[in-house]
């Protein structure tokens, strides 16, 4: 995920911060040390509802990032390679190179967060039992009781993309057959629980005048509700997909810069007279790097003249792929590396380009034919940059 900061490597797996967790952590901290902890305690210091309030944040980071582990292990146990966890304001979530392709491993990856939860809500209860009561650790661990369970029960609602609407779309799938059917009625289903929370939020503002609760209640149903409508987009552009071949959607352009190239010529004999967006660049016969727009856009344009195309490219290892590999495999890599484009290869000469744009014109080009295009779409998250 952009913008998140990576803090730890655990069984191979990259742990990151999104920017947006430390606004979640500041608003829990102070909710904690300024409502739940008063509530229940009244007799404490203000510096001990501060400190029960950052000691109860982190802990729940860490009860989080449990359950996300939880769902990465058994990913990689089936082979189901994870890249990376990244926390952020509404949790954890997992980032996959692949998604499941059986409907069992779906489930099993699915269900095992909130089991993973659960125990831990019945660890900290069994922790807790030779606790005095009203002490401070008695204090913090009930609230990890209470927070794991409340996270097991919110991850089992049975709206995709929860957990509990992958269980869904999982059962689904096995007795359908089809991941489309099953990717559409769980996401259906995660829409009617997003307007659910949006129209909670509401009531909650209307009812007890708590705003923080309900913006944040109302901001949870808006989050699942485009999370739900980005899933079943992806499916159904992985089915439009589907049998297609990079070749058919590539732009056929073997035009190459040299790297010592100037990037003023480059942005006027290339981007400006061209109208290209990015171009690889060669040296001999050898792919050594990617030149776009984006990377212009870091120069200031009085050093344009003096500096060569190799000073501000994307350098190796240049990601490519050939002629005869899956679009959506290639969809993937793009998307997975934030890149805008790769160069085709085929025998290890350059063949082409495939970028976002020429996947999305294709698209649009099969759903304007009629073929495989009954069904509208719109732009899946893979695809937006
Ligand atoms: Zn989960």
């Amino acid at each position: 995920m952009r913008g998140s900061w990576k803090i730890a490597r655990i069984a191979g797996i990259d742990i990151g911060v999104h920017y947006t967790w430390l606004f979640a952590f500041l608003i829990i901290s102070w909710s904690l040390a300024q409502g739940y902890f008063p509530q229940s305690y009244p007799s404490w210091s203000r510096t001990l509802y501060w400190a029960a309030g950052f000691l109860s944040a982190i802990l729940l980071f860490i009860s989080v990032l449990i359950h996300e582990l939880a769902h990465s292990l058994v990913a990689q146990a089936r082979g189901l390679p994870v890249s990376s966890i990244t926390l952020f304001i509404f949790g954890g979530v997992s980032n996959l190179s692949e998604e499941p392709e059986r409907p069992g491993l779906e489930f099993g990856m699915a269900i095992v967060g909130p089991l993973s939860s659960l125990v831990l809500s019945g660890i900290f209860y069994i922790v807790r039992l030779p606790i005095g009561q009203g002490t401070f650790t008695y204090a913090i661990f009930g609230y990890l009781i209470l927070i794991n369970l409340l996270l097991a029960a919110f991850n089992l609602l049975p709206g995709f993309p929860l957990d509990g609407g992958r269980v869904l779309r999982a059962i689904l799938w096995k007795t359908s057959g089809s991941l489309v059917k099953a990717t559409n009625i769980a996401t259906a289903v995660g829409r009617i629980f997003g307007w659910g929370f949006i129209a909670l939020g509401v009531f909650i503002f209307f009812n007890t005048g708590d705003f923080l609760s309900a913006i944040w209640i109302a901001i949870i149903g808006v989050f699942l509700n485009s999370a739900a409508e980005g899933s079943r987009q992806e499916v159904t552009v992985r089915e439009h997909l589907s049998g297609v071949k990079v070749t058919q959607a590539m732009e056929a352009n073997t035009e190459t810069v040299g790297p010592r190239l100037s990037v003023a010529e480059l942005v006027r004999d290339i981007f400006l007279l061209k109208r290209r967006r990015a171009i690889p660049v060669a040296d001999g016969d050898q792919i050594v790097g990617m030149v776009s727009i984006t990377d212009v856009r870091d120069l200031p344009q009085e050093q344009w003249a003096l500096t060569p195309v190799e000073r501000i490219m994307t350098r190796g290892p240049i990601h490519t792929v050939t002629p005869g590999d899956d679009l959506a495999t290639a969809l993937k890599l793009i998307a997975q590396l934030d890149l805008n484009q790769v160069p085709v290869l085929s025998g290890g000469k350059l063949v082409g380009i495939l970028s976002r744009a020429n996947v999305i014109s294709f698209l649009q080009l099969r759903q304007e034919l009629g073929t495989k295009g009954e069904r509208r779409f719109n732009t899946p998250p893979s695809l937006r940059r």
